[in-house]
């Protein structure tokens, strides 16, 4: 990739990460994005450093397939943190988690427990780039990304960890056994409690799945108020 596209493609990552007031000194906000002016709002300053210095990362082959690197969004206060596998087409083309119909059923839950993505919640996924065709992230790629992870949970220090997915989960907590199985146990991250609980996208293409789905989510909500 060539230093102008690389430039290009920065400019692109701010603009949907910021708003446009980092490129303007001449606010105008009236314009913006409210979601994305409430990313900004909800990133704190180290987040932001942090998202600065790894946006252009190119240490493994997906950063020559992605449109946008997806860091996260939410409240870095946050004392629930929700991590998926990886960006999909949307969110690679948005640059944030969870969007859709997946992303707005997660907002829906999310409300249900008196929680939505800016209050409370902070949202990231294992990759902060998309695989190609949504396919499951590689170990290698895994091995590049998580440290990236590792210092977001350190920045936002939340009370628990919910991974959201087979895939999520097994990556997190290096064991390939089935969903049922890691949904009944709470785990460790790094010293964080982690819960696993179905993908949004499996809720909506599996209706059966919600009524589990909802009992973990009523089990965060009396965790979280413990
Ligand atoms: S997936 Fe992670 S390690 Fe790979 S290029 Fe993107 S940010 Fe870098």
């Amino acid at each position: 990739m060539n230093e102008k596209s690389e430039i290009q493609k920065f400019l692109k990552q701010q603009k949907t990460l910021f708003g446009n007031e980092l490129f303007f000194k001449s606010t105008n906000t009236i314009n913006e994005d409210k979601t994305l002016l409430s990313n900004r709002r909800h990133l704190s300053s180290d987040l932001i450093q942090f998202c600065n210095s790894i946006c252009l990362c190119q240490e493994c082959p997906l950063a020559s397939t992605r449109n946008n690197f997806v860091f996260g969004v939410g409240d870095p206060n946050a004392d629930l943190m929700l991590i998926g596998e990886a960006p999909g087409e949307k969110e690679d083309q948005k640059g944030e988690p969870f969007v859709g119909k997946s992303g707005k059923l997660l907002d829906k839950i999310l409300r249900a427990i008196n929680k939505s993505r800016n209050e409370g919640v902070y949202i990231a996924n294992v990759l902060k780039c998309r695989p190609p065709d949504n396919r499951d992230p590689l170990a290698s790629e895994v091995d590049k990304c998580e440290p990236y992870l590792l210092r977001q949970i350190k920045l936002i220090k939340p009370k628990l960890i919910v991974s959201l997915g087979r895939v999520s989960g097994k990556t997190l907590l290096k064991t390939d056994i089935p969903l049922k199985e890691m949904r009944s146990t709470l785990h460790d991250y790094h010293g964080i409690p982690l819960k696993v609980t179905y993908h949004p996208a499996a809720l909506l293409r599996n209706p059966n799945f919600k009524k589990d789905a909802w009992e973990d989510f009523q089990w965060v909500r009396d965790y979280l108020t413990r």
